[in-house]
């Protein structure tokens, strides 16, 4: 069965199983914390809702088939991230990150993994840079488009050389979702993502996942998962279901929205460097074009000052200014608000939406000549 069937089907029997007659086509949230569990625990599939639920698990039976693996859901993409660090880093470990992650990931890091004996090691992802700081790392995390730079590495390569060392690999995947790139396939341990973004893309939830192909790992994930109480409500799970369902006919649209609008403003003389790995240009888009089968929907560009970059999203009519990516609705921001990322004060993240093409252009063109007008 070809990926997007599976996915369409999501929740339902797998043929030849069929449903029952007068069973709903798509079956609703379980809303339970506790389940009638009588005498021995290991009889009874489901026990307490910190362990598992049945809504979760149609949801990780979708997301396991989708990344090649196992996946357990977690309430945000950073809980997510730090169910990683937490079941798999212990004091005196090395763990090796992309000078140009999401903020957050970095951080936290930071600001708490620090203070528990773990050291971080950071290194560029263009040029697979972080190959050179591997020795004696216990963990090599990726994020590959790097949010919100756009820059590619090579996942394989740099899971053998990890390997080599005896390091794990994980990439965070939030950018192109595991239907846009498997990183589990490309020789990667571990593939880790924000579902706040494309791969639910309606913007009304958060979540995230950790998928790992091996067994004993994901003992460690669902350990961390279970003890720490890092749960998903049946409702965020449900929602999930059904957005994942529509999920590529979403990726198409904004990953074509997306190309269309990268072009469109590499050939506009008000705006400087277009990063976006669909585009020839990108440094690494023959990498971008092997390990990837959608680009995704954000564009990164450069418009020449901050005062600029806000005038173009005051004059925009169709891009919400927002901080997140991967909606169905456009949207876009000026980066260097947050004063966290590596980029120029005009810098914009746009992330490219489900709305017809021409509407986008035509609302991009008449705001970029309103923001430089005079
Ligand atoms: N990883 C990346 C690449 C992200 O962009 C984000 C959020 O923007 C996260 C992780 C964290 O996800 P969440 O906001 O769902 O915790």
């Amino acid at each position: 069965m070809q990926e997007i069937t599976r996915l369409v089907r999501v929740g339902l029997p797998e043929p030849p199983a069929k449903l029952k007659p007068g069973d709903p086509i798509h079956s609703g949230p379980v809303f339970a914390s506790a389940f009638a569990a009588p005498g021995e625990p290991s009889a009874s599939p489901y026990i307490y809702t910190r362990f598992n639920n049945p809504t979760w698990q149609e949801l990780e039976h979708a997301l396991g088939a989708l990344e090649g693996g196992i996946a357990r859901i977690f309430p945000s993409g950073m809980a997510a991230v730090t169910a990683v660090f937490a079941a798999l880093l212990r004091p005196g470990d090395i763990v090796v990150l992309p000078a140009d992650s999401y903020y957050t990931t970095r951080v936290i890091t930071r600001e708490f993994f620090a203070s528990f004996g773990i050291q971080t090691r950071l290194a560029p992802t263009a040029n697979n840079a972080q190959v050179d700081v591997l020795e004696g790392a216990k963990l090599l995390w990726l994020e590959t488009p790097a949010n919100p730079g756009m820059d590619i590495c090579d996942i394989r390569l740099l899971s053998e050389a990890a390997h080599r060392q005896g390091a794990l690999v994980a990439v965070d995947n939030t950018t192109p979702t595991a239907l846009g790139q498997q990183p589990l396939a490309l020789g990667a341990d571990i593939s880790v993502a924000s579902d706040t973004k494309s791969l639910t893309g309606h913007s009304d939830l958060l979540l995230g996942h950790v998928a790992v192909r091996d067994a004993a790992l994901d003992a460690k994930i669902e350990r961390w998962r279970r003890l720490s109480g890092s749960i998903v409500g049946p409702m965020e799970a449900w929602l999930a279901m059904r957005s994942l369902a529509t999920l590529p006919l979403r990726l198409e649209k904004q990953s074509q929205n997306a190309q269309a609008i990268a072009e469109f403003l590499a050939s506009r003389p008000q705006v400087g460097t277009v990063y976006y790995p669909g585009l020839p240009t990108h440094p690494a888009h023959l990498l971008a074009r092997q390990q990837m089968r959608y680009f995704g929907p954000v564009v990164s560009f450069e418009l020449p000052s901050r005062a600029i970059a806000e005038r173009f999203l005051q004059a925009s009519h169709l891009l919400v200014e927002a901080s997140s990516f991967g909606g169905i609705v456009s949207s876009a921001e000026r980066r260097a608000r947050w004063g966290q990322d590596n980029v120029s004060e005009g810098f914009v993240r746009l992330s490219a939406g489900c709305e017809a093409i021409e509407d986008l252009l035509a609302d991009l063109d008449q705001a970029l000549q309103a923001s430089t007008a005079g």
